[in-house]
Parts: C-alpha cells; sequence; structure tokens
C-alpha cells in the first residue's frame, strides 16, 4: 500500500501518537500515558521531530489523540460513518488545508497544514488529513485496533494481502502461545 510518500508517513504518525498518548493495554498489560519528560521524548519519537518537543507541544497533540483513537475504532467496528464524521470535525479543528512548501533543499511538495498554526496542531491536522485520505480510499478497512487479548493499540496495514490483526508482533506471539497451549 503506497497511496504516496507523504500520507503514508503522517499515517505512520497518527498510529504512533495514539499508542503513545492514550491510555488502556498494551502487550498483555495495562498501559498509562507517561508524563513530563518521558511524554516530551515520546512524542518528538512519534513525530519524528529534529528538535526537542514541549510540554505544551505534547500536551496539544494529547488533547487530539483521543480524537484519533476514535477513527481506528470506528473503522474496526466497521462504522465508517462515525470515522468519517470524526475525521471531518478533526479536520475543521486543527484547520487543516493543503499548501505546497520547499524548505530543506527538497522538491515541492504537499503539507496539510497551514503556515502559521501550531507544532500540535500542524501534526494533528497532517494526521487528520492522512487518515481522511485512508478512509475515502478503497484500502479504508487498512485502519485497526490489535485483536490479542488486553490490547487496544492501533494499526495501519500496510500488507499487500491486508490481513494483519495485530499492532506488533509481539501481540501476534502472545496469541500464537496461547493457542498453542489451549492445543496441548
Ligand atoms: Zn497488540
Amino acid at each position: 500500500m503506497n497511496f504516496n510518500s507523504h500520507s503514508d508517513m503522517v499515517v505512520a504518525i497518527a498510529v504512533a501518537l495514539v499508542n503513545v498518548l492514550t491510555p488502556g493495554e498494551r502487550r498483555g498489560r495495562p498501559y498509562q500515558v507517561p508524563e513530563g519528560e518521558q511524554r516530551r521524548e515520546a512524542v518528538a519519537e512519534a513525530v519524528r521531530a529534529r528538535r526537542e518537543v514541549t510540554d505544551e507541544e505534547a500536551a496539544e497533540l494529547a488533547g487530539y489523540a483521543p480524537d484519533l483513537r476514535v477513527v481506528f475504532e470506528a473503522v474496526a467496528a466497521g462504522d465508517l460513518d462515525h470515522a468519517a464524521g470524526t475525521l471531518n470535525r478533526l479536520l475543521v479543528d486543527t484547520r487543516a488545508r493543503p499548501h505546497l512548501s520547499h524548505h530543506d533543499g527538497e522538491p515541492w511538495h504537499v503539507h496539510f497544514h497551514g503556515t502559521d498554526g501550531t507544532f500540535g496542531g500542524d501534526y494533528a491536522a497532517s494526521c487528520a488529513t492522512g487518515l481522511a485520505i485512508v478512509l475515502g480510499s478503497e484500502l479504508h478497512d487498512r485502519l485497526g485496533v490489535c485483536t490479542a487479548d488486553r490490547c487496544d493499540r492501533v494499526y495501519v496495514d500496510v500488507s499487500r494481502n491486508g490481513t494483519r490483526r495485530f499492532c506488533s508482533t509481539a501481540c501476534q506471539n502472545r496469541v500464537k502461545t496461547a493457542a498453542f497451549r489451549a492445543r496441548t
């Protein structure tokens, strides 16, 4: 799957932000959103920032993460109307809009946010647009929530045949091991 390299990248960032910034369960254990420096570092890694992220910026993205999670949950539940409605609201709230940019020696490329926004708002706008491109395509069912026991981390399925069901190989292996134990 490859929509184009920029939208693939922002969808991957949306997955990383939801998984870092929403509480729940991860690979069989309760998951709490980190605080302070740990949250700043986790957000910087999730968005692949080239500089440090401030508390305010991490907090702003933490504010958007639950809505981004709703999109994955709604698609996984087959409720595309809810996913689309949530994304349309996010696109307005984050003031998402296409904008051609030309920086750091790169060729002209489309950014999904304006030029006068905040760090957190701009990333949220990009994530919402990337997810909207997926949802509006024939590959809309590629957004998912891990189906392993005691895990609710999200993923985007970029496999050729679209058969991914888990957030990670760790969860895939947990399920395989449990199935093996149940048989023996
Ligand atoms: Zn999982």
